[in-house]
């Protein structure tokens, strides 16, 4: 079967704890994703496509089982590849550095933190090569049976009266455009090499996504230190924004709702109900639930300024003195 390290080398750790603690945390995340992400992904991508391929010709019983197998225990490898390098960088090189920069020094809550941040990583991931999984297979066999189907409507025609070689050139041709129109996913994957499928049927390669969902579910440290600080001050209501401004494949509309209203130039987000519904902003659990600060997504809390902050405090102040 084929290979993935299944560990960040030695060198690699010093270089980017290094970096890490000069306080240069997304650069140690950007190369961290180039040395070891998206090779590892595109490895195992190369191989998906390589045995995916193999079932553009008409395959025995056998041969298609032992594809789907082979298909099977790769992704199980890569699985294992993956999360353990996942949980190596966080763990090790890049937690402990924000959170350090974000205050959140007690080892409890630090722990806690990195193992939320991973745990969500591995159902993410799970979930998704799972469901790719079983895409896979169903395109195989959809494949299969179109190829089937050809290869009866060729004999039939083959054995029509007056049917020249010209003639079955052309029907041969006609088979194989209407291959290409009923198993689509099957070419996606086999030539274009994407085998993501998003909820609206895009689909994607393993390397983007594997790069986006790492780059955004890290993200998840930085967001959990503010929520937890946020927690410990008392504070109800947090500031919502763009941490990362690359552009994402698919961005979340929640993001842009949240994001379009204003408080004193900082778009708010609540985390209990009575601040969400007395400022008629969004919870952190609602929005969640809609897929904000999840995969694809690249905005982030942060604590309010100051003057908002004061802003906040009187008027949830107010609201709570009136209702009593
Ligand atoms: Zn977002």
């Amino acid at each position: 079967m084929i290979m993935f390290s299944p560990e960040i080398a030695e060198d690699d750790i010093t270089e980017y704890s290094a970096l890490v603690e000069s306080g240069n945390a997304d650069e140690a995340l950007e190369s961290f994703l180039e040395s070891y992400i998206v090779p590892m992904s595109q490895r195992f991508s190369t191989f998906l496509q390589n045995r995916v391929s193999l079932a553009g010709d008409l395959l025995t019983a056998a041969k298609e089982k032992k594809i789907k197998i082979e298909i099977s225990s790769a992704m199980t490898g890569f699985k294992d590849a993956y999360t353990n390098i996942y949980s190596q960088f966080v763990n090790d090189i890049y937690g402990d550095a924000v959170m350090t920069s974000l205050d959140v020094t007690s080892p409890q809550v630090r722990e806690f933190i990195k193992k939320d941040t991973i745990a969500k990583f591995i159902e993410n991931t799970e979930q998704r090569l799972a469901e790719t999984d079983i895409k896979i297979r169903t395109t195989i066999r959809e494949m299969q049976q179109e190829l089937i189907r050809n290869e009866r409507d060729l004999t039939k025609f083959e054995n029509m009266a007056g049917v020249l070689d010209s003639d079955v050139a052309a029907f041969k041709e006609e088979l194989y455009a209407r291959l290409q129109e009923r198993v689509p996913d099957f070419y996606k994957m086999a030539e274009d090499g994407n085998f993501i499928e998003y909820s609206d049927g895009t689909m994607v390669g393993i390397d983007t996504y594997n790069e986006m969902a790492t780059r955004t579910t890290v993200l998840n440290v930085e967001r959990n230190s503010v929520m937890m600080q946020d927690a410990m001050d008392g504070n109800r209501i947090a500031v919502y924004y763009l941490r990362d401004d690359r552009p994402v494949k698919k961005e979340r509309e929640i993001c842009q709702e949240i994001l379009a209203d204003e408080f004193y130039g900082e778009s708010l987000i609540a985390y209990d109900e009575d601040a969400a519904s007395l400022f008629d902003i969004w919870t952190v659990d609602e929005a969640m639930a809609e897929g904000a600060m999840g995969v694809n997504c690249r905005h982030s809390v942060r604590q309010l300024s100051e003057e908002n902050q004061n802003r906040v405090d009187s008027l949830l102040f107010l609201a709570e003195s009136e209702a009593s």
